[in-house]
């Protein structure tokens, strides 16, 4: 192998800057050419392709976004899309191409590998929710941003005796709002994982008031539902003073924190050893500390699954 492409897809992942470091750096440090795709999937089809250096990617290791930007395609789901996604790739010489994203990028990788053109996934994405990794480039960051904003927001609480309900990403996945609320002792953690028992939620509610307890905070996962209608239904309920806010987008963005930038660096790197190795059709990931890969269609198979340890704990923690 001689040259190889990358490409961000899907939604942005705070360290997917670094990973593209680690890509491009790793490629050339083994002699290997390496091509920018912009704007994903998209691009790879228009053939909006650049050739990279080690220049290009300075100074990004610390900044969040993707210096290749991202996009969506519906195009590029269908075989005439994906077969000109391999002209193009073809027409520049490219042998194997590196996709950081999520769950639907890696269907979009799968698809060219069955096509005879090998890729490697490495998982970008704040939700975590892949199977085969422990971590995705993006959470830690992304967790990190929830806690801070949870913080600011406890203060307010506190000293206005208010109950808070705090919608935090994951439409599907819950890891985001289990570990924040874990961090930030959560009266209540609610996730698409998990029937929400509203009266549970309501007793905790009440037995803090009984405690002398006069504010609360409730952090649910938008694929629950609305955290306002949730916070209607608790005002409702209890009667209390009951405040939402949904932090939105500002959890996808911002500076990566060091573990997702080691994290983004190492997965990286590994890609590049799997392209090496003559390797097709795997992604990367971590688990117990340790770099490993796994099958695409294996992965996507697999259901993502929460730490069940870490949910009873949350549960224990917050009688
Ligand atoms: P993420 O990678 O963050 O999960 P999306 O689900 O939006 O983001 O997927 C990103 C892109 O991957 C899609 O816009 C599409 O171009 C491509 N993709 C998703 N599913 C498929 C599929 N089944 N076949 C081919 N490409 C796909």
């Amino acid at each position: 192998m001689k040259r190889i492409g990358v490409l961000t897809s899907g939604g942005d992942a705070p360290g997917m800057n670094a990973a593209i470091r680690a890509v491009v750096r790793k490629a050339i440090f083994h002699d290997l050419e390496v091509y920018g795709i912009k704007y994903g999937y998209q691009g790879l089809m228009e053939g909006n392709i650049f050739k990279m250096e080690v220049g290009s990617v300075g100074d990004i290791i610390h900044r969040g976004g993707t210096i290749l930007y991202s996009a969506r395609s519906d195009e590029f789901k269908t075989p005439e899309g994906q077969a000109r996604g391999i002209q193009q790739l073809e027409k520049f010489g490219i042998e194997g191409l590196i996709v950081i994203g999520g769950d639907g990028s890696f269907r979009g990788a799968q698809k060219l590998t069955e096509r005879g053109y090998p890729c490697i996934g490495v998982p970008g994405t704040i939700d975590n929710d892949i199977a085969g990794t422990d971590f995705t480039i993006g959470f830690d960051t992304a967790l990190n941003t929830v806690i801070e904003a949870i913080d600011k927001i406890r203060d307010t609480a506190t000293s206005h005796e208010r109950t808070y309900v705090i919608e935090v990403m994951g439409r599907d996945a819950g890891d985001l709002a289990l570990w924040a609320g874990l961090a930030d002792g959560a009266e209540s953690i609610l996730i698409p994982e998990r029937k929400d028992d509203f009266s549970e939620v309501i007793q905790k509610l009440q037995r803090g008031r009984e405690r002398g307890k006069k504010h609360s905070i409730i952090v649910l996962a938008e694929g629950v539902g609305s955290g306002f209608k949730y916070g209607e239904r608790i005002h409702q309920a209890t009667s209390l003073e009951t405040r939402v806010t949904v932090l939105g987008h500002i959890q996808r963005g911002g500076s990566p924190t060091a573990s997702d930038r080691v994290l983004a660096s190492r997965l990286g790197a590994y890609a590049v050893d799997l392209l090496l190795a003559g390797k097709a059709g795997r992604t990367v990931g971590i688990q117990n500390n340790h770099l490993v890969d796994h099958d695409i269609l294996e992965v996507l198979k697999k259901q993502h699954t929460i730490n069940e340890d870490m949910y009873k704990l949350s549960q224990e923690l917050s009688i």
